[in-house]
């Protein structure tokens, strides 16, 4: 037991370490130099005693499709813009059932009786090449996520245009950075512009700031966590995610991966799918030919895809 135990923190580490290294340029190139950095974060995942949680599923849940009623008093002239609102994926009014674990970076319900089977779907690095797309496949499936976005990425009107899609789609939008900027090895003047200018941008996009927050390679600060906290964003890093390591850079390989939980070409030979698993992904090629089958892959399963909508945000 202790054994595996120290294994998963091992496997936790790594994934963290080297999260986001591919995505310079062509998104091809890894490296290993931030490893110092991040060790600090990776510990967090200690006092991981969430696996042997009560094997209660409870009922499932439905906070998809409850925002019709709002439609009611509309005109015919504007049924068609009423649609596109209660079409979304997601639904805003729903009420808090999940709480963020961080000593797993798991979701974990607030109440005896919520469905505990869930998994939560995160895309980093958006709006790249595959953003907007990877939203469309997953609203097709009615699958809601967090989209984490990044400054440099919505500076022409096309890539503004593009995030106001994803957000138009019911999609909940993060902060990830405006420059993708590690924090470690940023004062604390950038780091605090690194969160604040991307807050306010997104802002001037779509009309809201951001509730959820992740550091790029999952490296965050006492500092930078201080400043999320006081923009009333909920920090978060992940369960696992497998679309930046080397082996994985590969549609079928990224499918099996993410919906077995396991990656043995990287040492992951147990899986890593658990209630309540945040599951990391990124705007990448090989990542957005594989979804539709990772989300109907884990919902075979018995997982509910859950809506960030649910997550409760401590004040
Ligand atoms: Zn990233």
């Amino acid at each position: 037991m202790i054994k595996k135990y120290i294994v998963f923190i091992l496997a936790c580490s790594m994934l963290l370490l080297a999260a986001c290294n591919s995505e310079d340029a062509d998104g091809n190139t890894q490296s290993n130099e931030d490893a110092e950095d991040t060790t600090e974060d990776a510990t967090e995942s200690e006092g991981d005693n969430s696996e042997e949680d009560p094997d209660q599923t409870g009922d499932e849940t439905d906070g998809a499709n409850e925002t019709d009623e709002k439609t009611d008093n509309t005109d015919d002239q504007s049924s068609e813009e009423t649609d596109n609102q209660t079409d979304q994926v997601g639904d805003p009014e729903a009420e808090k059932q999940y709480e963020l674990d961080t000593s797993t970076w798991s979701l974990t319900p607030i109440e005896d009786g919520t469905n505990e089977k869930v998994v939560l779907l995160t895309i980093d690095d958006v709006p790249d090449e595959n953003g907007l797309e990877m939203a469309k496949t997953l609203k097709e499936l009615d699958a809601p996520a967090i989209f984490y976005v990044n400054g440099h990425f919505i500076e022409s009107e096309e890539d503004q245009e593009a995030l106001r899609e994803i957000h138009d789609m019911g999609f909940a939008i993060g902060n990830h950075t405006y420059n993708h900027q590690q924090l470690s090895v940023a004062d604390e003047e950038t780091q605090k512009q690194e969160i604040m200018e991307l807050d306010e941008k997104i802002e001037e996009v779509i009309g809201e700031r951001p509730e959820f927050f992740r550091a790029p390679h999952g490296d965050n600060t006492d500092y930078a966590k201080q400043v999320v906290k006081d923009e009333g964003m909920l920090l978060m890093n992940w369960t696992y995610g497998y679309d930046y390591f080397e082996p994985y850079m590969d549609e079928d390989k990224i499918r099996e991966a993410m919906i077995s939980g396991e990656a043995p070409e990287i040492d992951i030979d147990y899986s890593l799918l658990k209630p309540g698993a945040i599951l990391l992904m990124h705007d990448r090629e090989w990542t957005a030919a594989a979804l539709a089958d990772i989300v109907e892959g884990l919902r075979e399963q018995g997982y509910e895809i859950a809506d960030p909508n649910t997550i409760e945000i401590p004040e």
